[in-house]
């Protein structure tokens, strides 16, 4: 209560000295956000989609033809928005541009939208591995998760789940290059104790082969169900 009351006098304070504005349009922003309504409201929304990859499609379905083939080593997914015009525009200044207030608008858009019927115990960020972790200075899935947990009331553990190796950026590879790519390259910190059920958060989901590598980590600990969410699902894997 103490602390609401705090960062309700700050967002005032802050409002005053430095009114809102839209990151997209530069018009007035929407209250302790760095963007507009009609900006907001253009965002692609992924209301329709693979309940198990969160892969937009025409109509909602439990499983997609992907799916179907072969089922990934998750169980549901989560991914409020599609990949797409104005969001990528927000996300790449906020992955490679060291804007952390786009961030933080990401961060609010994903605890507005409708919430999973069921909730996990834990939240954990896909990891970067130390060497891009210094480069960049934030881990931008964490960045996500850390608010999103908080709103949801999940803890979040970015100290388990750990990168063990560098890897070169997935989007520069194509799908079984991805895959060697991130073979072996999770592991989890000694002592690790995880609950029955964990979420895994990412940034943006585009083939989903980062999340499986890190979901069978995961498996191979015991977790028994497995959530994948990210703030955004790419149409067409490998478009990114
Ligand atoms: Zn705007
Ligand atoms: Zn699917």
């Amino acid at each position: 209560m103490h602390k609401d009351v705090l960062i309700d006098g700050w967002h005032a304070w802050r409002a005053w000295l430095l009114p809102w504005r839209c990151q997209l349009c530069g018009a007035p922003g929407m209250a302790g956000m760095d963007l507009c309504a009609d900006c907001a409201a253009e965002l692609p929304r992924n209301r329709s989609c693979c309940a198990r990859c969160a892969l937009p499609l025409a109509l909602p379905t439990a499983l997609c033809g992907q799916c179907q083939r072969k089922a990934p080593p998750w169980d549901a997914a989560w991914a409020p928005f599609r990949y797409g015009w104005p969001l990528d525009r927000l996300e790449s200044r906020f992955k490679f541009g060291r804007d952390l207030a786009a961030g933080r608008s990401l961060a609010r858009l994903w605890q507005d939208a409708p919430r999973p019927a069921s909730l996990p115990s834990l939240i954990l960020p896909v990891p970067l591995h130390r060497s891009r972790l210094r480069q960049r200075g934030y881990n931008q899935a964490l960045e996500l998760a850390r608010p999103l947990g908080h709103a949801l009331g999940v803890p979040v553990r970015h100290d388990l789940l750990l990168r063990t190796r560098a890897t070169t950026a997935q989007s520069e590879l194509d799908a079984p290059a991805r895959r060697r790519n991130v073979r072996g390259a999770f592991a989890l910190a000694a002592r690790a104790q995880l609950p029955a059920d964990v979420a895994l958060v990412d940034d943006v989901m585009t083939t989903g082969t980062t999340l499986a590598e890190c979901a069978r980590v995961l498996r191979r600990a015991g977790v028994v169900t497995i959530a994948v969410w990210a703030l955004a699902r790419a149409p067409i894997p490998g478009s990114r």
